[in-house]
């Protein structure tokens, strides 16, 4: 999607701290962290909420968990929390799915 910001981090056409990539998401650090370790994980195919996440999806959600856990675990947090903010109401900002991986040491 042209406009999109975390399309435009995907396509390296901006730059972002990028921690972790493979063929189905992205993590990179979150630009205002409000933790220690805040980065958010984002997949390839531009979904625009969670709410848009078809049945055949579900698996997609279930892999930035588990990148999410292994991304915790390599930062040794000793707890952390997963985030996703859904539609303005639920504080969204960025209309490209995202979950937010904040943790602490
Ligand atoms: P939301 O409120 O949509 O759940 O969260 C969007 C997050 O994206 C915010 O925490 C914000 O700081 C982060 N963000 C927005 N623009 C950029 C950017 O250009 N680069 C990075 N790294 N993070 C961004
Ligand atoms: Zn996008």
């Amino acid at each position: 999607m042209t406009n999109c910001v975390f399309c435009k981090i995907i396509a390296k056409e901006i730059p972002a701290q990028i921690v972790h990539e493979d063929e189905f998401c992205i993590g990179f650090n979150d630009i205002h962290p409000k933790a220690p370790v805040h980065l958010l994980l984002v997949p390839k195919k531009h979904i625009p909420t969670l709410s848009d996440i078809d049945d055949h999806e579900e698996q997609l959600v279930g892999h930035m968990i588990k990148i999410a856990k292994e991304i915790a675990h390599k930062e040794k947090c000793e707890g952390y929390r997963l985030v996703f903010n859904v539609n303005e109401k639920g504080g969204q900002e960025v209309f490209h799915l995202h979950m937010h991986l904040m943790g602490w040491k």
